[in-house]
């Protein structure tokens, strides 16, 4: 499945969704992937993931771009604060995704799915996992070409599912290790383009890593369970799959995912309360296996010794000490927070 040459050089991306401020998480997950790209001398794209046409906003992404280059972090291609680049925003592909869908409808990898959530809430035998938090069972996926005629003419609205029943991919994740991933055990047919229009993430991250040449994708552990699904676009779209790592996630104090809501953990307001970006890099280094205790350091400096081998394999809980220290307010002090963080991997 992973076939990357050797040779070729390694391109990562930083991903985010212009959807609010960023926090501690995303300095995390840019951190690291930017640590692997750079270990490797790779090349690095930044990808305004704004699908969501009603959350993002250009402000956000003006905001995120600065908070990277704050953390001290850079990017080789793609739009800068003083440069728009729509062609890097997925708002400005969407042509690019109905291509691939006719693609995949040409070859009967897509079909049209006129099931409602409701609908799939009552047909739900399995817990969660799918489009609508439910395993799809395949309802619509052997309709005739007469049974669709009726209801596209009776106006009912389609979906655009993935045909992958059956289909199992394996691959080598690069902090998780072999992975053993189907269709099935991971919801189902997928949702492409939902009935509204909307193209889902699925099919655009997928469209876009394999346009953009991404070799290599870095990314929370809890998307692990869609790469399956990005795997099977890729290789029926015939476009080359990354290499992919899920890292481990950050938590807050109260051990629960950062969330963009979370506004005193943006890293707008820890450059408002002058906290060095430096030491934001230093517990996050930390925190990840990479440095042996808190310190202030640069993203440069870690550079050298970077070995995904270093890195932690279990998610990381913010201490309140962690957070004191950011402030500079317990200097130099290793705090028993980071202990317990250690105990547990
Ligand atoms: N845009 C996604 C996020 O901000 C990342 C998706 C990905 O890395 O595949 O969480």
């Amino acid at each position: 499945m992973q076939t990357q040459g050797r040779n070729m050089t390694v391109r990562g991306r930083l991903a985010p969704s212009p959807t609010g401020m960023a926090h501690l998480g995303n300095a995390w997950a840019f951190l690291l992937a930017w640590l692997f790209v750079r270990s490797q001398n790779g090349e690095l794209v930044l990808r305004m993931e704004d699908l969501d046409l009603e959350r993002s906003s250009p402000v956000y992404m003006q905001m995120l771009m600065s908070d990277i280059r704050w953390l001290g972090l850079d990017w080789d291609e793609g739009p800068t604060p003083e440069r728009e680049l729509a062609s890097w925003h997925q708002s400005n592909r969407f042509h690019l995704y109905e291509d691939a869908l006719q693609t995949l409808r040409d070859k009967g990898l897509a079909y049209p799915c006129f099931c409602s959530r409701k609908d799939l809430r009552m047909l739900a035998s399995a817990p969660h996992l799918g489009d609508a938090g439910i395993v799809y069972p395949g309802t619509c996926r052997n309709l005739t070409p007469a049974e669709v005629a009726e209801r596209t003419q009776k106006g009912l609205p389609a979906s655009w599912r993935f045909r992958g029943q059956g289909r199992v991919f394996a691959f080598d994740d690069l902090v998780m290790g072999p992975q053993r991933q189907s269709i099935e055990e991971s919801g189902g047919d997928f949702n492409m383009k939902r009935a509204d229009g909307i193209f889902s993430y699925q099919l655009a991250v997928s469209v876009d890593d394999g346009l953009m040449g991404i070799t290599q994708v870095i990314r929370g552990r809890d998307i692990l369970p869609s790469t399956v699904r990005q795997l099977a676009i890729l290789d029926a779209l015939g476009m080359p799959a990354p290499e992919y790592g899920h890292i481990p996630l950050l938590l807050d104090t109260d051990g629960e995912r950062l969330a963009k809501r979370q506004a005193s953990l943006s890293l707008e307001a820890l450059r408002t309360r002058n906290v060095s970006p430096w030491r934001v890099t230093g517990l996050l280094a930390r925190a990840a296996g990479l440095i042996d205790r808190k310190e202030a350091v640069h993203p440069g400096d870690l550079v050298q010794n970077f070995s995904p081998d270093r890195l932690t394999r279990t998610d990381y809980t913010l201490t309140q000490a962690d957070m004191l220290w950011l402030e500079g307010k317990n200097n130099g002090t290793e705090d028993t927070g980071t202990e317990d963080n250690r105990r547990l991997s």
